[in-house]
């Protein structure tokens, strides 16, 4: 799929893996110059590497940093301004989850949660932001269905999900008319957390078709599968296209269907 990205940078984070590596990979084969960030250096520059070979060393720029380190994002963002000259779009996805009950979780826990979920966006949209505006460009935020459905063994990270979203909200407001704000909803999507929970399960004969469609099942996911990556990617892109040109503080669910609201 193209979504006319011809000219444009992009800025992933967490781009080294899941659902932001397939992002990065569809904004790159859609036009787009693309900056991706995450903390372990070895897989990064793999990645990054890979990438180059496929699409051009012009069009790849990657940087080891934590998204919650404010002067590693604004030092990226300086090498994204001095490399490519612009940034059109930030994805906003570096991140995981937390599994723990209200009973499992300390106050450390809960401050790590909010922290992670809160300053992953904070961080990025603060440096970027000068770009973007002079761009008109779009943030587009990687969240999860937990904002709105959350679950018993998810509590924190369900409540800093629902936080998040507020906050995109009133950015979405703030940062009008010059640059969109929008969000995915993410169900269950097979990435590394995945890959990672079927790799400890608990009865090793059972196959990755039987565990993942027992998972799905379990869920009560009506497309009865996971989402692939590259199906987050495109909604992802999607939302940060001059497709979605009418679009702000908006959220697409990515979910098989998983929602039960309306
Ligand atoms: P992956 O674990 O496959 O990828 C996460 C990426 O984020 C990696 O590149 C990781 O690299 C990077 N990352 C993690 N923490 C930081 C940090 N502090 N600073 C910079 N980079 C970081 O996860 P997914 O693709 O599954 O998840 C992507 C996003 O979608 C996450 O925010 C996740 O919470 C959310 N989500 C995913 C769901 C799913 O079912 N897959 C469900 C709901 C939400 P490194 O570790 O090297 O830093």
């Amino acid at each position: 799929m193209h979504f006319g990205y011809d000219g444009k940078v992009a800025v992933v984070t967490g781009g080294s893996s899941g659902i932001g590596l397939a992002t990065v990979r569809t904004l790159l084969e859609s036009g787009a110059r693309v900056a991706l960030c995450a903390r372990t250096p070895e897989r990064l520059n793999e990645v990054a590497a890979e990438l180059s070979r496929e699409h051009g060393k012009d069009r790849v720029f990657a940087g080891a940093l934590s998204v919650l380190d404010p002067e590693a994002v604004s030092a990226f963002a300086e090498n994204v301004q001095r490399r490519f000259g612009r940034c059109d779009l930030l994805v906003n996805n570096a991140g995981q989850g937390r599994v723990s009950t209200f009973a499992t979780t300390s106050d450390d826990d809960w401050r790590a949660e909010y922290e992670l979920k809160l300053f992953s966006q904070i961080h990025p949209v603060r440096a970027f932001l000068p770009m973007l505006r002079e761009s008109k460009g779009a943030v587009v935020a990687v969240n999860s269905l937990l904002a709105y459905q959350p679950e018993r063994h998810m509590v924190c990270t369900s409540s800093a999900r629902a936080g998040v979203q507020n906050l995109l909200k009133s950015l979405s407001v703030e940062l009008a008319p010059d640059v969109r704000v929008n969000s995915v909803l993410i169900g269950l999507v097979d990435s590394s957390q995945w890959s990672r929970r079927f790799a400890a399960r608990e009865d090793q004969s059972r196959s990755r078709e039987e565990w993942y469609g027992a998972l799905a099942d379990k869920k009560g996911i009506p497309l009865r599968r996971l989402g692939e990556p590259a199906e987050a990617a495109a909604a992802i892109a999607f939302l940060g296209s001059p497709a979605a040109s009418y679009i702000t503080g908006a959220q697409l669910e990515v979910s098989g269907g998983l929602s039960r609201h309306i």
